[in-house]
């Protein structure tokens, strides 16, 4: 079967098509009732070992995440920098109203949307002479054993709005609600590794970068990384091997619970209360900074900090800016 390689190149594939609405369906799959794509956005693609996942959301649905949090969610797909994603590094968006939404998608939308059925990730597991193509069909490169020339049949053809499309051959679908991703990394799974997660924080990084790092902590996304820095009175630049080990254990308690609430409050219907993301002061009414900031060459989010509450251990290169600027 195809291995990681393989299926990256096949995700790389797909990538142009999300966003779009699928038009019309096509291939023979009998386990997936192939109708029930239609109409639906390709929201999102991601590759986790040698599977391949597609996320589909209803078209006239919630809007789908922005390039960053598509390329962001990509590149932890990816890895921590895949050569592919060079260049993509997001100059961030201006802050939409939806972005809670998008980021709660983002950190944790299986755990809602799994109570509700089926999910809306296709997991897309390739046998042996499984692939992906895009815009074009697969051709018989030899007869078969009877003489005939026959191509192969597609289990499954999308076509998109823009007139583009992906055909995926010799592959098992399964609707699922999530990817399947390693829960010892998942800060809301029970399975998760608490050592392997502070051997991480202890990284030089900014730990700003470090718990955006999604081989550590799947899940943890830039609302809660703004928070539970505010939370844990860490300076979003401050390198974790700078930090004592009872700040960090302080970080990671801040990180499960906060996650964890969060999770429970959407469950419950409640929207979030942020402390320091997107506002203008902390809680005890001091003044914001915020900057832009990511690994070199990868990602940069933007960070809220209160400099009173957050005090810099070291001074930083970034390009912070006061929020009532
Ligand atoms: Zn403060």
């Amino acid at each position: 079967m195809p291995e990681g390689p393989s299926v990256r190149k096949f995700q790389l594939l797909t990538s142009p098509f999300v966003g779009q609405v699928v038009a019309k369906v096509g291939g023979s799959s009998r386990k997936l009732s192939v109708n029930d794509l239609n109409a639906l956005r390709l929201q999102d693609s991601q590759v986790h070992g040698k599977n391949l996942y597609l996320a589909f959301v209803a078209a006239e649905g919630p809007v789908g995440p922005t390039a960053e949090e598509t390329a962001l969610q990509r590149e932890a797909a990816c890895g921590a920098r895949c050569p592919a994603l060079q260049g993509q590094a997001g100059v961030p968006h201006p802050l939409s109203q939806d972005e809670e939404l998008q980021e709660a998608q983002h950190s944790r939308s299986e755990a809602p949307e799994a109570a509700e059925g089926r999910g809306n990730w296709l997991r897309i597991h390739f046998g042996m002479f499984g692939s992906v193509r895009a815009n074009e069909f697969s051709r018989a490169s030899r007869a078969n054993k009877r003489g005939d020339w026959k191509d192969p049949v597609p289990r499954l053809v999308l076509h998109f709005e823009s007139g583009g499309f992906l055909v995926f051959y010799n592959c098992r679908m399964l609707w699922c609600s999530s990817p399947r991703a390693d829960p010892a990394s998942d800060i809301l799974a029970v399975e998760f590794h608490r050592g392997r997660a502070l051997r991480a924080l202890c990284a030089p990084d900014p730990i700003c970068n470090t718990l955006l790092d999604q081989r550590y902590f799947s899940g943890l996304g830039n609302i809660i990384k703004n928070e539970i820095l505010y939370l844990a009175r860490i300076h979003p630049l401050t390198p974790g091997s700078l930090l004592a080990l009872s700040d960090l254990e302080r970080l990671l308690d801040c990180a499960l619970q906060f996650s964890s609430e969060w999770l429970h409050s959407k469950l419950r219907g409640q929207g979030l209360h942020p402390r320091v993301y997107q506002k203008e002061q902390c809680p005890l009414g001091h003044p914001l900074m915020k900057g832009t900031f990511g690994p070199s060459g990868g990602f940069k989010r933007l960070t809220w900090w209160c400099p009173q509450c957050q005090p810099a251990v070291l001074p930083w290169d970034g390009d912070p800016s006061p929020v009532t600027e």
